[in-house]
């Protein structure tokens, strides 16, 4: 489903440059829970924007879904970033509209007609179990149905992948599994492919298939999430 190859993000600042993603290759099969786990600037946000096409490669291919991201028009780039839903530590609502509104904001951008939204954000609201919040606004909710709302919007275009930013490292516990719980289902339900990064072990340990570990850019470590962590 994922396939980055020689991937390289170099940014140039003023005190010089910094190598932020260093000749990363991964491969992210489709149905796949995939974790990336590292400490604070190991690269791991940038490797998230590449996929997500909010940063182009300084060198290196980025495929999704048999498509090479690197060759496409603006017109096919916003397409294939309908194909990618993402969701974030800090959940990124607008906070001025209902949880029906945020649901629906990314199919008002791309011209679905208001019977169809209505249609499809009340199927979203069942699939993350938020019946009955739907006219509350982000501040009446707690942080877990925030992040809820956060993956209900995410899917509203069907995408085919999901990637996750540090999307429980802002809750307690308890609801940090239970928002685990509901990214196993939805993987399940809907057969989507997830990539979550994270500085949290348990979250990976808890639901990735396999996990790859980055350092200063590059993956020092990768395989099935039982054979990498029962190293010493
Ligand atoms: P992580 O998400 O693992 O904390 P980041 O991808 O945010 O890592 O950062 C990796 C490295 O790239 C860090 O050294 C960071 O300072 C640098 N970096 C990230 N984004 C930028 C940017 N927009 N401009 C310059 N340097 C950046
Ligand atoms: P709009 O006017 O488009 O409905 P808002 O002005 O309410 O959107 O919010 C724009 C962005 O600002 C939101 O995506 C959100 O991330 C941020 N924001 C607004 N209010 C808050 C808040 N109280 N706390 C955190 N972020 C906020």
């Amino acid at each position: 489903m994922i396939s980055l190859t020689n991937l390289v993000k170099t940014y140039h600042t003023r005190d010089g440059q910094v190598t932020a993603v260093d000749s990363i290759d991964l491969t992210i099969d489709e149905g796949e829970i995939f974790g990336i786990i590292g400490y604070s600037g190991a690269g791991k946000s940038t490797l998230i924007r590449l996929l997500n096409m909010l940063e182009t490669p300084s060198s290196g291919n980025v495929m999704i879904a048999g498509k090479n991201m690197n060759h496409l028009s603006n017109k096919q780039l916003r397409k294939a970033r309908q194909e990618i839903g993402m969701i974030f530590q800090h959940f990124n609502l607008l906070w001025s509209r209902t949880v029906k509104e945020n649901i629906a904001f990314p199919l008002e951008i791309k011209g679905v007609p208001k019977e169809e939204r209505e249609k499809r954000v009340n199927e979203l609201i069942g699939l993350v179990g938020l019946e009955g919040r739907g006219e509350s606004y982000p501040s009446q909710l707690s942080g877990g149905q925030k992040q809820r709302v956060g993956i209900a919007r995410a899917l509203a275009n069907n995408p085919k992948v999901l990637l996750c930013d540090e999307a429980t490292s802002a809750l307690d516990p308890k609801t940090t599994d239970s928002i685990l719980e509901l990214l196993v289902d939805i993987n399940k339900k809907l057969g989507l492919t997830i990539v979550l990064i994270t500085h949290e072990m348990h979250v990976i340990r808890k639901i990735c298939h396999r996990v790859a570990v980055m350092e200063e850019g590059r993956i020092v470590e990768q395989g099935n999430v039982l054979e990498v962590f029962k190293k010493p």
